[in-house]
């Protein structure tokens, strides 16, 4: 059930999710019809259920919304990963361990992750004009400010928005070399809906800095696509990366001393960090095997054996 009542410029709607193990689940959508038609813009944001500046920033930029001004449509799901937000569980749906951004487009027969994902991707992600999925590093990371796009038959124009967002980084993921699949953005790009994915802050923390980051891109966004008559903000240097992800994990599990800085370019065979056992000896040292910029580190030196310590990527 759609829970559209009547045809105000604002719908405050819930999206009834059936077919879960413990229930219907009532998604909170909010929907902005603008004074004239345009692009149907679809917000995403707690797709992980502790990325608060992401959500912090969406719940801001939608309280600021003129519908008076506004040429289009805006749809947005202040979080789309209730169960774990109520639950404060980083990363994935607690009912079956799965990270809903790697689920997209989802499947109605598969377990809780993939239902809320296909319920989500049919009704707010196909059919959308443009898809911004506003993240955050979750719990135990902090993430340099960043967005990220597919390459697909629609990546030209994913790049812009992804440019116009107005982090200095911004990422291209090779159709080749997809490391993150099942995400939203991966998930529209395939589906022929220009889409990223936006990331700043982290630690479960709502930083202000982040947030900051995150309401100037989507004001930048809306604007760009002439919806709403923002002033674009963007920095004199972007750096746009298409090499993908260099992930690393640790081999052994112990506590965690991250050296490198986030955003901070290091050489190959620069020391990024050291792993060490609880009686306090050095087990492992992590080393960069070729240069690049540490995008994602995890801040909690709880780190267990196979445990993410750094995602890195090499500028073009
Ligand atoms: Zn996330």
């Amino acid at each position: 059930m759609d829970g559209r009542t009547s045809q105000e410029a604002v719908i405050r709607g819930y999206l009834r999710i059936p077919g879960l193990p413990d229930g219907d689940l009532e998604l909170p959508y909010l929907q902005f019809q603008g004074r004239a038609a345009g692009p149907r813009l679809t917000l995403l944001s707690g797709v992980h259920g502790c990325e608060y500046s992401g959500m912090a920033a969406l719940r801001e930029f939608l309280g600021e919304i003129d519908t008076a001004a506004l040429i289009g449509t805006i749809t947005a799901v202040p979080v789309v990963n209730l169960p774990a937000y109520t639950s404060r569980t980083p990363f994935v749906v607690p009912a079956d361990g799965k990270n809903l951004n790697r689920c997209f487009p989802g499947d109605p027969s598969g377990t809780y992750a993939d239902v809320l994902a296909h319920h989500v991707f049919e009704r707010f992600i196909r059919g959308a004009d443009y898809v911004i999925d506003v993240h955050s590093g979750d719990l135990p990371e902090v993430i340099e400010p960043l967005v990220v796009y597919d390459e697909s038959a629609v990546g030209e124009a994913a790049r812009q928005i992804a440019l116009a967002y107005g982090t200095e980084h911004v990422i291209r993921q090779p159709a080749s070399a997809r490391v993150t699949t099942g995400t939203t953005s991966a998930a529209a790009a395939d589906a022929g809906v220009p889409a990223i994915t936006a990331e700043a802050g982290g630690n479960g923390v709502v930083s202000a800095q982040a947030v900051a980051t995150h309401l100037r891109g989507l004001r930048n966004v809306v604007a760009t696509l002439g919806m709403l008559p923002y002033d674009v903000e963007r920095p004199s240097r972007q750096i746009e990366h298409d090499r993908g992800w260099s992930w690393i994990y640790s081999p052994v599990g112990g506590w965690w001393q991250p050296l490198a800085e986030l955003g901070k370019r290091v050489d190959e065979g620069e020391v990024l960090g050291r792993v060490s056992n609880l009686f306090g000896d050095v087990i492992h040292e992590v080393k960069a095997l070729e240069a690049g910029t540490p995008m994602i580190i995890t801040t909690s030196p709880a780190v267990a054996a196979e445990g993410l310590l750094m995602a890195l990527t090499q500028e073009v």
